[in-house]
Order: C-alpha cells, then structure tokens, then sequence
C-alpha cells in the first residue's frame, strides 16, 4: 500500500494503525520508537496503536525484540521482588503467542508520532537504514520510519476491529481511551512521565 487512504479528509485528532505482535508490545512498553511502514502519512500527535489479531513469527524472533523482552522481563522480576503473587502480569513468561501480555484484536497504547522520513533521507546526517542515526536499532533499510514517543500502555485493551491504514476510532474506542489516558494521567507523580 503506497497511499494513505483517506487521511487528507478525516478531521485532526487521534488515528488508529494496526501493528502485529509482538511489535505493538515493544511499541505500548517505549522500547519500539519507530515503525517501518511503506507508505507515508502527513498526521502528527495522537497516534493509538491497535494490535493485530495475526502474530508476527519474524517479530518474536528479532533479535531487538528478544533483547527488548529480556531487559522488559528483568525490570519487571526486580519490580516484583518479595512479592509472593504478583499476579498474571507480575511476570513477564515466554515471549509466545499464548503469553496473556501480547493482547490482540485491541489499542494497546497511544503515543505521539512526531516524524515520518524515508529510511535513506539526510535530515540527520546520514541515512537511518544504515544503522547509525536517528532511528537505529528499530529504523529498517527500505522502509518509510514513523517515529513515536511519549508511549503510554492501555491498562485495559480496547478491543477494536482492525482497518488497514491510517483511520479514525469509534466514538465509543475513542470513549474508552480518553478515558484510560486520563485515569493514567492522574496516577502519575507530578512531574512524571
Ligand atoms: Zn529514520
């Protein structure tokens, strides 16, 4: 797909992109700071990442996701130290499809898509594709990067039906966001992040 469907006539504010797990995962924990698309998109800001509902056997053995899920796992085992039942998502388990973390079919996080160049442009002084500049370790050769940040991890999933492309929530996924982010919002220190 080269074109961005409908993206000039939809109204400013949060879209919605599919990712397959274990990718989206890597994008809702901040470790993921950039997505390989084809295609281009001139939307900047909101951006909730919905997860597929098909499991990207290439992902679960990339060696930055499995890295990524290592250093996940040992942050979480340190978290949870003494904690006799730390409960299902206490622990990180197996990077495997069946592991309850990876959820599909549903926005798993929403963060802010700041930039989108070609993998080989100069705006950073060298081509990202090969490895050394701003999209390194996650930036692929032959891809257009879409760089996020400020990734924040739904609590609780929002089941969606997967579009392909760039495209608008329903009122009621929508609802349910804002609502999460909020909540989030308001459970952080201030200052936090
Ligand atoms: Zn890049």
């Amino acid at each position: 797909m080269n074109a961005e469907p409908r993206a000039d006539l939809l109204p400013d504010g949060m879209r919605m992109l599919v990712v397959r797990q274990p990718w989206a995962l890597m994008i809702a924990l901040g470790f993921k700071t950039t997505e390989n698309r084809s295609w281009t998109t001139r939307h900047r800001g909101p951006l909730a990442i919905a997860a597929g509902l098909a499991w990207d056997t290439a992902g679960e053995h990339d060696p930055r996701v499995r890295a990524a899920w290592r250093r996940f796992a040992a942050d979480l085992a340190r978290k949870q130290q003494g904690n006799a039942d730390p409960g299902p998502y206490g622990v990180a388990g197996q990077l495997t499809q069946s592991n309850l973390w990876f959820d599909r079919g549903a926005i798993v996080s929403v963060v802010d898509l700041d930039d989108c160049h070609r993998w080989d442009c100069t705006d950073h002084g060298q081509g990202c594709g090969d490895g050394v500049a701003c999209c390194s370790p996650w930036g692929d050769a032959h891809a257009n990067h879409w760089t996020v940040s400020n990734a924040r991890r739904l609590p609780e999933p929002v089941p969606v039906t997967g579009r392909q492309g760039l495209t608008l929530l329903t009122p009621t996924a929508r609802a349910q966001v804002d609502e999460q982010l909020a909540r989030t919002a308001e459970a952080l220190p201030a200052g936090g992040k």
